[in-house]
C-alpha cells in the first residue's frame, strides 16, 4: 500500500502518545521515521515503532529522558542519551556540539547510551543546515551481535554506520551515510517481511554458505551479515566499534557486556566549522566545483547519471512526497499490532489516516 507522509506521521506521532511520550517528543520521533521512509531508508522508518512500543513497555527506552552533559572540556564533550528516545537525544546532543563550535572552531563529543539513533544522517544534516562539517562513527548494543567479521562466520559486531556529511552553500549537503555491513539489518528484516531475497553477498547461512535468503537472520540455525568492501568495510565497522563503542560510550559489542532486547547507539561526533579554517569562501567553491565535476562524468553501462553522496535520498523523497511512501503487509501489520498493544482501536486508526 501507498500512504501519504503527513497520515503516517499522525498515526505514529498518537502511538507515540498514547506510549506516554510527550506530544514535542513523540511528533519529533515520528517525524524522523516518516522521514527515513521517505528518503528510501524503510529499514530505519515506521517499521520500528513495533520494537520501540516494546522497549518502552519493558522499560528500557525512556520516553521522558533527555540529553545530559557528563563530561565538558570545552572542545570535547560527553554527553549521556539516558536510554531516551535517541531521535530527540542525539538531535539535542547536536544542538549543544553546534552551539559550542561556535566558539571552539571543533567539537568532539561521544553521545552514549541512546536507545536507537535511527538514521544517522538525519544528525549530519542537522550539522550540515548549520553549516557545519560533521563525521560520526556508531556502535549498536544491547543486543546479540549480528555482522560477523571480514574472513569469519560467527557474528561478532552489529551493523555500526559510518556518516560524514560536508555543507554547501547554496545548495544540499554531500551526505555519506551507511551501514558498515554489506546492506542495513533493517533492508533485511524489509526483505523477510516482505518475501523477497537480499542481494547476493551478503548473507552467509550457519555454514558460513552465501545466501539470499534474509531468513537466516530470523530464524534458526542462525547465518550472518557480512560486512562491505571485504577486509576494508570490516575494518571501518571496528573503528566504529572502537571509536563509538570503546571512546563514546565504554560499551562494545564484546560479550561481558549485557545483552538483551535493547537497541542501544553509541556516536563519536566530530563537528568543525568550517570558518575555523580560515578560506570558507574557497572551502565552497572547492566542494562546488568538485561536485560539479563529478556529476560531469559520462555514465558507465547501466547508469543514468553520477551523483554524489545523498542524492539517491533527495531523488526518493521527491518521488515519495509526490506519490506517497510504499509500507508492506507485514510491515503494516507490526505497526498496527503496535498500534493495538498501546491501546488504540480500528476506529482510531481510521480516524487518524482520513
Ligand atoms: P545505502 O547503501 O542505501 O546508502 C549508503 C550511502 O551511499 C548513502 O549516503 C547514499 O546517499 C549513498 N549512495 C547510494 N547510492 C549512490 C549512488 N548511486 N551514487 C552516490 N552515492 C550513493 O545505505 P545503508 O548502508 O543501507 O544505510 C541505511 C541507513 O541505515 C543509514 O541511514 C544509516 O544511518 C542507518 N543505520 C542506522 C543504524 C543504527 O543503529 N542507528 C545502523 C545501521 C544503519
Amino acid at each position: 500500500m501507498l500512504i501519504a507522509a503527513d497520515k503516517l506521521t499522525t498515526l505514529v506521532e498518537r502511538i507515540f502518545i498514547t506510549s506516554g511520550a510527550s506530544a514535542a517528543f513523540a511528533q519529533e520521533v515520528a517525524t524522523h521515521l516518516v522521514a527515513a521512509n521517505l528518503k528510501g531508508h524503510d529499514s530505519h522508518g515506521i517499521g520500528m515503532t513495533p520494537a520501540y512500543v516494546h522497549n518502552i513497555r519493558t522499560d528500557l527506552l525512556k520516553v521522558a529522558a533527555e540529553a545530559k552533559v557528563i563530561k565538558d572540556n570545552g572542545a570535547v564533550l560527553v554527553v549521556d542519551g539516558q536510554f531516551g528516545f535517541g531521535q530527540v537525544v542525539g538531535r539535542q546532543a547536536m544542538d549543544i556540539a553546534i552551539d559550542r563550535v561556535q566558539t571552539t572552531g571543533v567539537v568532539c563529543m561521544g553521545v552514549r547510551n541512546c536507545h536507537h539513533l535511527g538514521r544517522i544522517g538525519t544528525y549530519a544534516e542537522h550539522c550540515a543546515e548549520a553549516g557545519l562539517v560533521s563525521i560520526h562513527l556508531v556502535n549498536v548494543v544491547g543486543h546479540d551481535p549480528q555482522v560477523s567479521p571480514w574472513g569469519g562466520r560467527d557474528r561478532r559486531m552489529t551493523t555500526n554506520p559510518f556518516t560524514c556529511a560536508v555543507p554547501r552553500k547554496d545548495a544540499p549537503p554531500v551526505v555519506l551515510d551507511m551501514a558498515t555491513s554489506a546492506v542495513a539489518l533493517g533492508k533485511v528484516r524489509v526483505a523477510y517481511n516482505a518475501g523477497t531475497e537480499v542481494a547476493e553477498g551478503a548473507l552467509v547461512d550457519h555454514e558460513g554458505a552465501p545466501t539470499t535468503n534474509p531468513a537466516v537472520m530470523y530464524e534458526e540455525p542462525f547465518g550472518a551479515l557480512g560486512p562491505f568492501g571485504k577486509h576494508k568495510g570490516y575494518g571501518l565497522a571496528v573503528m566504529c566499534e572502537l571509536l563509538g563503542g570503546a571512546l563514546a560510550g565504554e560499551w562494545t559489542a564484546q560479550p561481558e557486556n549485557h545483552r538483551s532486547h535493547h537497541i542501544v547507539n553509541h556516536m563519536f561526533s566530530c563537528v568543525v566549522d568550517p570558518a575555523a579554517f580560515g578560506g570558507l569562501d574557497k572551502f565552497q567553491y572547492e566542494v562546488d566545483a568538485m561536485v560539479d565535476y563529478l556529476h560531469s562524468t559520462t555514465p558507465a553501462k547501466g547508469f543514468d547519471k553520477v551523483r554524489v553522496p545523498g542524492e539517491p535520498e533527495r531523488d526518493s523523497m521527491a518521488d515519495r512526497m509526490a506519490n506517497g511512501i510504499p509500507i508492506d503487509d507485514n510491515t503494516w501489520a507490526g505497526v498496527m499490532g503496535a498500534a493495538e498493544v498501546v491501546g488504540l482501536n480500528e476506529a482510531d486508526i481510521n480516524t487518524l489516516l482520513e
